[in-house]
């Protein structure tokens, strides 16, 4: 803002690195036209001496220019070779259609000179000619002993300018400029229609930020009571839960000068860039202060320093990371910027940047539950033309799980398949198949199948659906389907509890519904096929984290090896034994779980094959049919009730080798 600039002292001039070229053009400039070797000093000769080499028969001929008072002496070619002429040889840069003269001198009155060399040619009757008539136009000699040096300049800037991704301009828009920032700043010239009404949900994360912006709008009310504004707040959250949407709505609302970029800014191939770019960016802060610079994705600078010894290449990161950390604390608390930072990795961040004084708020923006999610619809609705009276409420339930993001990707991808299927409004379908295409990716009905991979398909997913219907803690199942998605070659859909604590109880369950599938494979063919990749892939993750993080294994015991911020570098925080304990007992739950999933299919065999029949006749079956072949399930109680996530697992992937 205008009225919030400092006065400034006088600016100097500044440096720029355009009159190194200007000078050197002018230097070569200089050389051409004085230092020419037209005029060369070992080229001069006297009258008298052209007289003599006249006389001796060793000039080819010479031309008598009026307009300059000079005469240009060329040689025979035999002449030019001999020693007493070496000097006179050019060796100056010339165009190859212009000769150089060997000599050159002034021949003072011409009337006599004229005399003179007639006679020596009578005399001796030469045969060499003369052109007694000539005029130079001296600027055309000059421009045409300039211009190819104007040449290489010219292509030596535009490389340059290529170089440095130069036709943007701006800062950073020349190789000079690399240590500049590269910053985006929005201001009152630039209009960022984005506000707090675009944010749906996260109502604290709002209130906090609020509260951001208020403090640079009046610092009084809060530093009148003593109170000190913060420097910087950092965005926590999983992607597409809407940080970066929140920062772009403080620059619309905020009507304070807002920097944006993201972490990944500051890194170059160059050594000392990223700091010096941290010092620019908070030098045009302040300039313009109040502020906010915003940096997106932090963690691409902000990892913790210097744990992994072994690298050895992350001093320019830790070298931005440690200017960053210098300005941050550098400035005052009267200098009004604020820092505002996201990143979805706080836990490999470094300890410097988020103690107080820096960042000294964290402000989590989580996925959103079922009000939020129903708000974020209704954001997202609003461009749409969809049906009359669409239940907002049903559309949040069928979404647990999902960010903002992926609400946003939803009902895009509703209208499109409302478009393709030449509907004037989107309606629920719409909305639903949406939703499957969004988890499952695109159907696939073209996929060929014989009828014994459909078998095997079919027998596989109603393993899962099976194992799961009879298991306590398993999710609720949704529907099955032999359709191919995506990379799956056929799913069974649940709907989880959305809760913040898992059981171990919880954990085997899963896992044994997950080994359901390749459990009824064996049942039923005795052989297992490689359709169960991902399945594996799952349980692997889930078994490892039962042991090494969250220590739910009685023999590792009560310890953890998260490490998120790779701090034990290569080494592993456990001696061999305890390696191998931990190989063992994932390992054992794993093979416990797929042991349970046999026997419970053995005994439920006759209800397995009803549903692989089924599934193969239907291709996607509903609760509706499980209940039918099933009975209910004796664990049905929470189906309905609001907060459930609507899942993918057991995607089956056919090896890329098929
Ligand atoms: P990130 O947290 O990864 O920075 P973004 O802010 O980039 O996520 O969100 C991506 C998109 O998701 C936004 O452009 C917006 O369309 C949508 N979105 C995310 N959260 C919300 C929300 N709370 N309200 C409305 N839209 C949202």
């Amino acid at each position: 803002m205008a009225e919030n600039k400092k006065p400034q002292a006088p600016k100097k001039p500044k440096f720029n690195p355009y009159w190194i070229s200007g000078a050197l053009l002018i230097a070569l400039i200089a050389f051409q036209v004085f230092g020419s070797s037209d005029t060369n000093d070992n080229k001069k000769i006297t009258p008298i001496e052209f007289f003599q080499t006249l006389k001796s028969g060793e000039i080819d001929h010479f031309d008598i220019i009026k307009n300059t008072g000079y005469v240009k002496v060329y040689l025979t070619d035999d002449a030019a070779k001999l020693k007493k002429h070496a000097k006179s040889v050019s060796t100056g840069f010339s165009l190859a259609s212009t000769k150089m003269p060997n000599y050159i001198f002034q021949y003072g009155d011409l009337s006599n000179f004229e005399d003179k060399y007639t006679q020596i040619i009578d005399d001796n009757n030469l045969t060499t000619e003369y052109d007694n008539n000539r005029e130079e136009n001296i600027l055309a000699d000059i421009l045409i002993s300039v211009l190819p040096f104007l040449l290489l300049i010219g292509i030596w800037l535009f490389i340059m300018k290529r170089m440095s991704g130069g036709a943007g301009g701006g800062a950073g828009g020349q190789i000079f400029n690399i240590g500049k920032s590269k910053a985006k700043l929005f201001d009152e010239n630039t209009k960022v229609k984005t506000t707090f009404k675009d944010v749906a949900g996260l109502e604290g994360a709002k209130e906090e930020v609020q509260e951001i912006v208020d403090f640079l709008k009046n610092p009084e009310k809060y530093t009148s009571l003593g109170g000190k504004i913060p420097k910087g707040a950092l965005l926590v959250g999983p992607p597409g839960t809407g940080k970066t949407l929140l920062a772009k709505a403080v620059a619309g609302e905020a009507k304070v000068p807002f920097f944006s970029l993201s972490g990944s800014d500051f890194v170059e191939m160059f050594v000392g860039v990223g700091a010096s770019r941290v010092r620019d960016l908070f030098k045009q802060a302040k300039e313009k202060s109040p502020a906010i610079i915003f940096i997106d994705e932090i963690d691409a600078i902000g990892r913790a320093r210097g744990k992994n010894a072994m690298s050895g290449s992350n001093d320019e990161r830790e070298n931005t990371l440690n200017q960053l950390l210098t300005e941050m604390d550098g400035f005052g608390t009267n200098t009004n910027v604020i820092v505002l930072a996201a990143t979805n990795r706080a836990d490999v961040l470094d300890k410097a940047l988020m103690r107080a004084g820096r960042f000294d708020r964290q402000i989590h923006v989580d996925l959103p539950n079922l009000t939020e999610r129903r708000a974020i619809f209704d954001v997202h609705l609003r461009p749409l033309k969809k049906v009359e009276g669409l239940d907002l409420d049903f559309l949040a339930k069928q979404t647990p799980g999902f960010s903002g993001a992926d609400i946003a990707n939803l009902c895009n991808e509703a209208a499109l398949i409302a478009a393709r299927n030449n509907k004037k409004a989107v309606d629920k379908q719409d909305f639903l198949d949406a939703v499957d295409r969004v988890i499952g990716g695109l159907e696939k009905r073209s996929h060929l199948f014989s009828v014994e991979e459909k078998k095997t398909i079919a027998y596989h997913e109603a393993g899962h659906a099976t194992v799961s219907w009879f298991l306590e803690h398993a999710d609720p199942l949704v529907k099955v389907t032999i359709v191919p998605r995506g990379r799956s070659l056929g799913a069974a859909w649940y709907l989880p509890q959305e809760a913040y604590i898992t059981r171990t109880s919880k954990f085997l369950d899963e896992i044994c519904v997950t080994m359901g599938g390749r459990a009824a494979e064996k049942i039923i063919f005795n052989e297992i096929s490689t359709g169960a990749l991902s399945d594996l892939e799952n349980v692997t993750k889930k078994a490892k984290a039962m042991v090494m993080i969250y220590g739910l294994n009685e023999k590792v015991g009560n310890i953890t090896y998260y490490d998120p911020a790779g701090e034990s570098g290569f080494v592993k925080p456990y001696s061999e034994s305890t390696a191998e304990l931990i190989d063992n007992e994932i390992k054992n739950i794993v093979e416990t779980e797929y042991t349970r999933a046999l026997e419970l299919l053995t005994s439920k065999r006759d209800v397995l094959e009803k549903l692989a029949n089924r599934l193969m006749e239907r291709e996607v079956i509903f609760k509706d049919d499980l209940e039918e072949i099933l009975g209910k399930r004796p664990f049905d109680t929470i189906e309905d009730k609001p907060s459930q996530k609507l899942v993918s697992e057991n995607k089956e992937e056919k090896k890329e080798e098929e």
